[in-house]
């Protein structure tokens, strides 16, 4: 059977920890999307690491992990992660690398930072990993894939072609020093050498594990509204953040993803610039912040301070509508406990009118948060494992969400570990 597990929000919702957690059950594990952008954190016996590329299920002896075609890969930062789990007495993962996955170039990376540069204040506040130049070569066709690296002469020629394009805007619109067809070939030899054992066709080793009755997990990177065409564009990422786009970042039948698990967090953080309609400021935030998360709320990827807000019931309900969610997963929890009241934003006042349907961006801009306050429960719920033992009023915000956003919530995360989870 496949799961995909996916965030509602704007990612950092603790997908990592449910997909670590799941992966103990799965034969294999699939990236199909994103790229070293974005950052998982996992904690489990081995201790705390921050993935970026490597699937959550390379902690799990027996769990094949898969980068899908649809991801954007970063080939050393990827060979970087397996050396450094290794090196923290890991096992070495049993990875498989798409043929067709696309390859994260040298020049994505420049081209990412120069842009941003250009842009100064305006700019979209990018981690710099190179996705969007990434994926904007894919779709304009001159991307390269994994299994071009094994021609070598027609590999030579592309890149020559590819290269004229990348030296105008060079000089011409950011006055940076040019690219060098040779250098980049050498640069991508290495990357094959490194790549060469793992590399394979992924889409028809998954065929035949469906085929064999395997449990499949594909691991989504990101949240519903950095999607995008549904999420808060132009602040999004560039590849898609949806379950639906699992089948086809890894190459499966659409009709195979049986069961959507998306995650939910008990308060909202963002990175990056954009509207957020819950957000909170000054000491309120910075508390939030401190205690949120396991260990504060800092990028994964860039370790700058996450934007913090209160539950968005008007986006966590978009967000779950649009992932086509069978099951929310609703996490951190626990790091609510210090607060006397919560409030929580259950609708949009935009142009004076209240609404509870999430609006395209331009409107987002105007909407301002129509709060409720409920009770907190002033105690830490960490360790618990029943539903029924869970504190009165921490029940009746988990069940006032659940209401509010119309999902199923069939898990409760009270904790940053594996074993810290409450099944309803
Ligand atoms: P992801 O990208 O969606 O996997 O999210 P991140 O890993 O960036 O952020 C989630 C953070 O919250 C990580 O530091 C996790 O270890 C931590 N975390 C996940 N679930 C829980 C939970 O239920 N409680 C607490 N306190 N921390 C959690």
């Amino acid at each position: 059977m496949v799961k995909a597990v996916v965030g509602a929000n704007w990612g950092d919702e603790g997908k990592g920890k449910i997909t670590d957690m799941l992966s103990k059950e799965a034969d294999i594990v699939v990236r199909f999307q994103g790229g070293a952008n974005a950052g998982h954190t996992i904690v489990n016996e081995y201790g705390k690491f921050a993935l970026h590329t490597l699937p959550s299920g390379s902690f799990c002896e027996g769990t094949t992990n898969i980068i899908g075609n649809g991801v954007a890969l970063n080939i050393p930062v990827l060979f970087k992660e397996v050396k450094d789990i290794v090196d923290r007495g890991v096992p070495m993962p049993k990875l498989l690398v798409s043929d067709r996955a696309q390859i994260v170039m040298p020049y994505h990376i420049l081209f990412d930072e120069y842009e941003e540069e250009r842009l100064a204040g305006k700019s979209f506040g990018s981690t710099k990993s190179g996705i969007a130049p990434f994926y904007s070569d894919k779709f304009a066709k001159i991307g390269f894939q994994v299994a071009e690296l094994f021609d070598e002469t027609a590999l030579k020629e592309k890149l020559q072609r590819v290269i004229v394009q990348k030296n105008v805007l060079l000089e011409h619109l950011y006055k940076k020093p040019l690219l060098n067809a040779d250098e980049l070939f050498d640069t991508l030899m290495e990357y094959k050498k490194m790549v060469e054992p793992y590399v394979c066709d992924t889409s028809a080793y998954l065929y035949q594990a469906i085929k064999d009755g395997k449990d499949i997990l594909l691991e989504g990177q990101l949240g519903s509204l950095k999607d995008p065409d549904h999420g808060i564009y132009p602040m999004v990422t560039s590849s898609s953040t949806l379950a639906a786009y699992g089948a086809i970042g890894a190459g499966i039948p659409p009709y195979e993803i049986k069961q959507i698990i998306t995650v939910v967090k008990a308060y909202s953080s963002a990175v990056g610039a954009g509207a957020f309609v819950s957000e909170i400021f000054g000491d309120e935030a910075d508390e939030l912040r401190k205690r949120g998360g396991d260990g504060g709320e800092y990028g994964a990827t860039t370790g700058r301070p996450r934007r913090m807000g209160w539950f968005d019931c008007v986006a966590t309900k978009y967000g779950c509508r649009i992932q086509g969610t069978t099951d929310v997963a609703f996490t951190v929890l626990d790091v609510l406990g210090y607060l006397d009241e919560i409030p929580v934003c259950v609708g949009y006042e935009i142009d004076g009118e209240v609404t509870t349907d999430f609006p395209t961006t331009a409107k987002l801009e105007k909407a301002k948060p129509v709060l409720k306050v409920l009770p907190g429960w002033k105690t830490d719920i960490r360790g618990i494992k029943k539903y029924e033992e869970l504190p009165e009023n921490c029940r009746k915000y988990i069940e006032f969400v659940e209401k509010e956003i119309g999902f199923p919530i069939t898990m409760v995360s009270n904790g940053p570990g594996r074993e810290d989870i409450i099944y309803r």
